[in-house]
Order: C-alpha cells, then sequence, then structure tokens
C-alpha cells in the first residue's frame, strides 16, 4: 500500500516537472521568435527592397516618401499616394523624384 503511494506521488512528481518544463521550452520559444521576428524586420529598416541599398527619406509639400539613390526606386505610403492622387500632385511627385534622382547621381 505504501509502496503504491510512493509510486503515485513520483508518477505526480513527474507530470508536473515535465509540465514546468514543456512550458519552459514552449515559452523560450515563443520569445526566440519574437527577437528573430524584430531583428529581421530591423535588419530591413530603410532599405530597398527592390536592390537592398539604404533609402533616403525625402519631405515635399508635405508629403514623405523613401527614395533609393542606387536604382531609383521609390516607396511611398497608401494613405499618401491616394492624398497626392485626390490633390491631382502625383505627376508633380513623380517629376520631382526624377530630378532628385538626377541630383543625387550628380552629387555622387
Ligand atoms: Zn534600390
Amino acid at each position: 500500500m505504501y509502496k503504491d503511494g510512493l509510486h503515485e506521488h513520483s508518477r505526480l512528481e513527474e507530470e508536473y516537472f515535465y509540465k514546468k518544463e514543456r512550458e519552459l521550452i514552449e515559452k523560450n520559444k515563443k520569445e526566440a521568435a519574437q527577437k528573430r521576428e524584430l531583428l529581421e524586420r530591423t535588419s530591413h529598416y530603410h532599405k530597398c527592397a527592390k536592390c537592398g541599398h539604404d533609402m533616403n527619406e525625402v519631405t515635399k509639400d508635405g508629403v514623405s516618401l523613401l527614395a533609393c539613390r542606387s536604382c531609383e526606386s521609390i516607396h511611398i505610403s497608401l494613405e499618401s499616394l491616394n492624398s497626392l492622387s485626390q490633390h491631382g500632385q502625383l505627376k508633380s511627385l513623380a517629376s520631382d523624384a526624377r530630378e532628385l534622382m538626377i541630383e543625387w547621381k550628380k552629387s555622387a
């Protein structure tokens, strides 16, 4: 009788520590995934999606965009794009961006 009680106690203890260990492993996995995701995101911050070079923030008439000197790509938020198209400034932005790229190429 005593042996069975001891065995049961030992089994419950094992189950408890197994459960605690699994919880710790899951917590560590989740934290590692969050760190990896943050590192990956920040390593691409202000980098060109097309060529990987640095992008410079340019603000014109209250609208800001990111421009890549290397491949001449620009990144603009949907909100800014929508605002520009509603106010008929899209053509103006395109020509401003083109002039900016030309200036950058001259200065490089
Ligand atoms: Zn680029």
